[in-house]
């Protein structure tokens, strides 16, 4: 039986409704250790896009926090940009970090937009619509929606709601495809039909369909003409029992179906129950996709049309109003989940993890020791520089083994900075939670990497350490990689060591970065906080304070 973690590629439709399941009922997640990659700690439902672009939903009410999702469902959030796959090693390739392990991998990373002319991919859908709100109000040529396809379709009506004087133009191959009606309001709403054109003014959105990522081709999987994974009907991909692929990066071999939303939500029940009973040795379940999905196309002004094969109905206001109510409620699904976690008291996390001043004045006092200690102590002096040291460490900030170490270090760093000293090597002591070898092995590997990338920061060197295997387990509930405990012994040397005590009136308070970091996270934990202000904490712990120091040292102040 396979052992190893459980990975989940991409942020996708399948793997939202998945991270609902078990949040909602623990039992059913397989009892491994389970992370998620991702790109962003938040993903598009992709029916409400072009409602966001037509300005009915804001972005927020159109996207599902996977980060959060993934704390409730207590799986790992990892948010990289996914490069490659090496099928021998097991390992997914991340950009800018450590390769991470499988043992069983999913992938649910959805399409990318198919290049036939220049322009801007409608998908990613974060990227393209940044670059719509960059250019608000300064867009003096036309846009172009190049894709006559229901996407097509909704995007060119999106932009026109948006933008109602602007010069709109949807670029088709042919307009046999497009119905009447909706041919007819095209031309009522002012938006220009094209078929080919060599014009080059106008700003190019392309919704001409999409192929799998060519990292899932470039990593020997077997695909199809269009590059997604081939798969069986259990959905573990052709010759490769455990590597699982769903959505749009997907396709069943004899069950074809067009990519499209509605597959990547319905596939998500087998996934879940094929995952779970893949990791038990157990039998999987067969699923056959129905022949045909009803497509629905909004006018983005209260009006819709409904395909069904070859017929269409609309466009009527009924057909709307019932577009609008399912994709409101699926999005609302998870907000629901969310909620549930809202108002948990969670204790302060990371550094906050610290001992209040009562209970360490007292000991420290009882033990005859100086209370007024400095963040680092001098361990050796020869009158022109000191070696300085210090110790710090604190229960994981995050689930992500890598990033959380190197938060960490760089936490443990910032005492020996503080004391105006250059940092040289460091030791540290790693607790890891009780869990499989496999398992125990990679967040330790990731950990020591994170703790590595750090120092280098500081052109300092990771000496070694020491390992711990937790015997308690934490009772808060969380994904297991929360319950790594890392503490670093740092060395440093400093040629003036800048003392903490001895602050007077009219001093200058010099404050590097906002404070209330684990007031944040405590937040985030208990659902008072979003995913994407958690990525703005995270951005600014995640930098060293050498600069900082240097710029001091340069400016020579009194301290
Ligand atoms: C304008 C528009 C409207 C649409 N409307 C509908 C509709 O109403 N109904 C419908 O059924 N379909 C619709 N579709 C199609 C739909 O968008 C896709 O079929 C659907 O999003 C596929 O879902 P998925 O779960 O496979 O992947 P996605 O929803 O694309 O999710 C993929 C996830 O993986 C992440 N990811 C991708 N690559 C990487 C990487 N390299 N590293 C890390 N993370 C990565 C992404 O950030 C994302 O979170 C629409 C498409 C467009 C363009």
């Amino acid at each position: 039986m396979n052992t190893g973690p459980i990975v989940l590629a991409g942020g996708g439709h399948s793997h939202a409704l998945l991270l609902r399941r078990w949040a909602m009922q623990p039992k059913l997640r397989p009892k491994r250790l389970i992370t998620l990659v991702s790109r962003a700690s938040t993903t598009f439902y992709s029916g409400m896009m072009p409602g966001v672009i037509a300005g009915l939903y804001s972005q927020d009410q159109s996207e599902i926090d996977i980060r959060q999702l993934c704390n409730e469902a207590k799986v790992s959030f990892i948010k990289a940009e996914i490069t490659g796959i090496d099928l021998n090693r097991q390992q997914l390739s991340l950009l800018r970090r450590p390769a991470i392990r499988y043992g069983i991998l999913s992938l649910n990373v959805g399409g990318i937009t198919n290049q036939t002319a220049k322009g801007i991919g409608i998908k990613p859908f974060e990227s393209s619509l940044k670059i719509i709100k960059q250019n608000e109000g300064k867009i003096q040529r036309p846009i172009r929606v190049i894709g006559g396809g229901p996407a097509g379709l909704e995007i060119a009506f999106a932009l026109r709601a948006r933008y109602p004087q602007q010069h709109i133009q949807l670029q088709v191959r042919s307009t046999t495809t497009i119905q009447s009606s909706i041919l007819k309001t095209l031309k009522k709403a002012k938006i220009e039909l094209l078929h080919e054109s060599s014009d080059t003014k106008a700003l190019c959105l392309l919704c001409t369909g999409t192929r799998g990522p060519s990292w899932i081709e470039n990593g020997s999987l077997p695909v199809n003409a269009e590059g997604r994974v081939l798969t069986n009907q259990k959905l573990q991909v052709l010759g490769h029992p455990n590597v699982f692929a769903s959505g749009d990066c997907g396709v069943i071999k004899n069950a074809e179906r067009p990519p499209g939303g509605v597959w990547a939500v319905r596939s998500a029940q087998t996934l879940a129950q094929n995952l779970a009973a893949y990791s038990k040795g157990a039998t999987l379940r067969h699923w056959t996709p129905q022949r045909h999905a009803i497509e629905l196309i909004g006018d983005q002004q209260g009006r819709a049309w409904l395909r069904w094969r070859n017929r269409t109905w609309g466009p009527s206001i009924m057909i709307w109003t019932i577009k609008s109510w399912i994709d409101r409620r699926f999005r609302d699904k998870f907000n629901q989940q969310t909620k549930m976690n809202e108002g948990t008291p969670m204790d302060c996390q990371g550094c906050a993890a610290k001992l209040p001043a009562l209970p360490l004045e007292t000991a420290l006092e009882d033990a005859g020791m100086d209370t007024t200690a400095e963040d680092a102590a001098i361990v050796s002096s020869d009158g022109k520089s000191s070696i300085i040291q210090s110790v710090d460490g604190f229960p994981a900030l995050i689930n992500d083994p890598w990033l959380n170490a190197r938060i960490t270090t760089l936490h443990a760093c910032s005492d020996i900075v503080a004391c105006g000293g250059h940092i040289k090597n460091a030791m540290a002591i790693i607790t890891v939670p009780k869990m499989t070898g496999s398992e125990q092995a990679e967040i330790l590997s990731q950990s020591i990497q994170g703790i590595k990338s750090a120092l280098k920061d500081y052109s300092a060197t990771l000496l070694g350490g020491h390992t711990i295997e937790a015997r308690t387990k934490s009772p808060t509930l969380h994904p297991d990689a929360q319950d790594i405990h890392i503490s670093l012994s740092v060395n440093g040397i400093t040629t003036r060591f800048w003392e903490k005590r001895g602050i007077q009136a009219g001093d200058t308070l010099l404050i590097n970065r906002p404070i209330g970091t684990g007031i944040l996270f405590a937040g985030f934990n208990s659902g008072k906080l979003n995913s994407k202000e958690i990525d703005n904490v995270l951005h600014t712990i995640n930098t060293s304070h050498r600069q900082c120091l240097e710029r001091l040292e340069h400016l020579n102040i009194q301290v």
